[in-house]
């Protein structure tokens, strides 16, 4: 059985707005509305959704009841950082479940199509990821913006979610970030690859899987959602 996380924790700093990310207004619905709506048609078993504290009651109410989804089975408050956050998910997850899927609110545009291919990745690798082959030649600069090296193209991917993996994997993963203190821990595949030595399988997802981040992204993701 499968357990999915939606995160909708972050302060979304970087789009500048008064109202959270996770609240706007997409073609009149909010931006959390669009990923919930995937998960919840989906073959995943129960959907853990992590909120900051405050907005708890206003996503049970304005959200989950409003629109109906019924694999939501708890709306759990998140931390400070992204890993903080999963790993309040993850304590909220059934224990009888095997797999984890974790997913950024803040990507609308994933779909039935990732979330099957990545449950049958994790199944088969323990542990993958959703990403595309960058588009464009990447820099790996010095401390001065002077570029110092140019890796091979074809070996470089963008990373997107859902992220998944065997729920086993992932929480002894989270056990040792905890007991490490590392705080420098960017998404999930990072912390089964440093604390488990698990590498992650590259699953197609898209160019439209865009993370909404600044204020261009929500005229691209009304785009793509219409
Ligand atoms: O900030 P960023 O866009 O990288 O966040 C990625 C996802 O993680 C977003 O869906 C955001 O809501 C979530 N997040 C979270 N808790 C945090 C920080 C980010 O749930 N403390």
């Amino acid at each position: 059985m499968v357990s999915a996380i939606i995160l909708a924790a972050g302060k979304g700093s970087r789009m500048k707005s008064d109202k959270a990310k996770q609240f706007m207004d997409i073609n009149d619905k909010p931006l959390l509305y669009y990923s919930l709506k995937i998960f919840d048609a989906s073959v995943v078993d129960e959907i853990i959704l992590v909120t900051g504290r405050d907005d708890i009651n206003y996503v049970k109410q304005e959200i989950v009841d409003k629109y109906g989804f019924q694999k939501v089975k708890r709306v759990v408050p998140g931390g400070k950082e992204r890993f903080e956050s999963v790993m309040k998910g993850l304590k909220a997850v059934d224990r009888r479940n095997k797999i984890v899927m974790i997913h950024d609110s803040a990507r609308p545009c994933v779909t039935n199509r990732m979330i099957l291919d990545s449950i049958s990745g994790a199944r088969r690798y323990k542990a993958c990821t959703v990403a595309m082959p960058v588009k464009d030649t990447i820099k790996i600069v010095d401390e001065n913006e002077f570029g110092v090296e140019t890796p091979d193209r074809s070996r470089v991917y963008q990373i997107q979610t859902p992220q998944t993996f065997e729920k086993s994997l992932l929480e002894e993963a989270y056990s040792r970030l905890k007991i490490s203190g590392d705080r420098d821990v960017t998404d999930d595949t990072m912390i089964v690859e440093r604390y488990m030595d698990v590498p992650s399988k590259m699953i197609e997802g898209s160019y439209e899987n865009i993370k909404v981040t600044t204020p261009e992204d929500i005229k691209i993701a009304q785009l793509y959602l219409s």
